[in-house]
């Protein structure tokens, strides 16, 4: 592939004329603004940004990219910019104003276009007393998170939500719009399913929606210095619930920041969250015996689905942040020591949030006809992070992610979590390794110029 930086001003035009949408190259007036990924410690420097409006735009884009042998890489918010190769020579094609979503109550099913945000989504499904399987954050790109797997509230009940998706909208990197479900294109429609965006660039997706209207869900806060005592009663809780019942262990050092409530400011717990897809009675005998250990704020209340995107307390904006995780086939005792050792009290660490979130339930059968991550064989996933406003503290907290995950090592699952490992790792890294084998035959099928750059590369079988 050739750079595009040779030929950026004498293309522009062109580019411009090619893709009927807004395109940014350097040395434009918005140029700066244009490349910017919500994560905001991520310092994308493309030779064009080019703003799709539809799905026509994306085949253009894509045309004018393999005429021009150019790389072209997709990103809807960047909420998953950090661990990209670097973009020079390469075009950034954003969705983010590909917006649509279209709920069908009926079916239980909704559309949302690549551009989507999941409260694009969550909201209307609620309307109609519908949830969809979103982040824990509103504001998190529906596609990106579905193509790399989507841990979500109602995990351990309906499965991964890349395992929900039921047919896909595409423009491969020959340039045509490809319709993929599980009868077109069925190897498309696999990998798009847990396999990140390796092979194409989505224009839209299609998923199932479940019928839960309120959930009961909240955090019980404990002091930092109870951490241990409560993570390990935490853990021995897990293997007591069902799978109605998705749930976070966390130590959480709050920022002294104005968007953080006052009586949290600048404060560090021990914290419980957890969201029960059942009757409030019933969740309160589940977490009673949580409860007796005496919290110092317990904010468990029945919620409408939407607001499950507050559960986690995830920044609402664009903020500089380093962060990573990784899948834990188990995590005994030992494993909560090593955690609470590295990030508990009287530790003097960048993290702001280390977190276990309990998998299992649906997670860990089988999802019948599922994509790249058909099952997941871990227990827990582990995912720490902390702020990153200039280079030097993006490398200490990264430090101390590493120490913590060097810590778990002998508790680690064979690969890491698709869309937690938010430092560069290619996509052997965070796949079963049956699926990184068949994704590679995929890539060489569809993508063996290796036009597309996604999140966690793939190379082409044979290269
Ligand atoms: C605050 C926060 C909370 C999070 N919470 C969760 C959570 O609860 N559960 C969970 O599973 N993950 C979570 N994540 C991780 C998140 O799922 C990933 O960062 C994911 O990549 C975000 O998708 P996006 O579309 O917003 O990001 P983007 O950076 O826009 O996209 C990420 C990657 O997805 C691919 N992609 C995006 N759009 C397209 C497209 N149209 N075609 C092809 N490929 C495309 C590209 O490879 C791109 O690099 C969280 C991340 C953050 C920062």
């Amino acid at each position: 592939m050739h750079g595009l930086n040779a030929l950026v001003r004498r293309t522009a035009e062109t580019l411009r004329s090619a893709v009927a949408a807004d395109v940014f190259v350097p040395g434009d007036r918005g140029y700066d603004q244009a490349r910017q990924a919500w994560n905001l410690a991520a310092d994308q420097r493309p030779s064009a940004v080019v703003f799709a409006e539809s799905a026509a735009d994306v085949v253009r884009a894509v045309r004018f990219a393999r005429a021009h042998r150019v790389r072209i890489a997709p990103q809807a918010t960047g909420h998953g910019a950090v661990p990209l190769e670097p973009l020079e020579g390469a075009i950034l094609l954003k969705t983010s104003r590909m917006r649509r979503v279209d709920i069908y109550p009926a079916t239980r099913s909704a559309r949302a276009e690549a551009g989507a945000q999941w409260q694009d989504v969550t909201d209307p499904a609620g309307q109609h007393g519908l949830a969809a399987l979103a982040g824990s954050s509103p504001d998190i790109g529906v596609t990106g998170y579905t193509l790399g797997g989507g841990i979500s509230w109602l995990a351990r009940r309906y499965g991964l939500a890349a395992n929900s998706v039921t047919a896909v909208e595409i423009v491969v990197p020959d340039g045509r719009l490809v319709h993929a479900d599980a009868d077109h294109e069925p190897d498309l429609f696999w990998a798009v399913r847990g396999a990140g965006g390796s092979v194409g660039v989505v224009t839209a997706l299609e998923m199932a929606l479940y019928p839960v209207p309120e959930l009961y869900a909240g955090a019980l806060f404990f002091p930092i210095e109870r951490s241990s005592q409560v993570l390990h009663a935490w853990r021995e809780w897990t293997g007591t619930v069902p799978d109605e019942l998705t749930s976070v262990g966390r130590i959480l050092r709050l920022p002294p920041a104005p968007e953080v409530p006052e009586h949290l400011r600048g404060r560090s717990f021990a914290l419980v969250e957890a969201a029960y897809a059942g009757s409030a009675p019933a969740a309160a005998g589940l977490l009673r015996p949580l409860r007796e250990l005496g919290p110092e704020l317990d904010t468990f209340a029945t919620i409408p689905a939407p607001a499950l995107g507050r559960l986690h307390m995830d920044p609402d904006q664009p903020v500089p942040g380093a962060g990573d995780g990784t899948f834990l086939a188990d995590a005994p005792a030992g494993a909560i020591d090593a955690l609470v050792a590295l990030a508990g009290p009287g530790v003097d660490t960048p993290l702001l949030s280390v977190e276990l979130r309990h998998l299992g339930g649906a997670l860990a059968r089988t999802a019948p006809g599922g994509g790249a991550q058909a099952t997941i064989d871990a227990k827990y996933l582990m995912f720490a992070a902390g702020s990153a406003p200039t280079a030097p503290l993006g490398d200490a907290v990264r430090a101390h992610i590493q120490a913590v995950i060097d810590a778990l090592t002998p508790w680690q699952a064979g690969y890491r979590y698709y869309n937690f490992a938010d430092t560069p790792a290619e996509a052997d890294a965070v796949l079963p390794p049956a699926s990184h084998q068949r994704l590679r035959e995929i890539k060489a099928k569809y993508d063996p110029d290796q036009m597309i750059i996604s999140a966690h590369p793939v190379r082409p079988a044979g290269y």
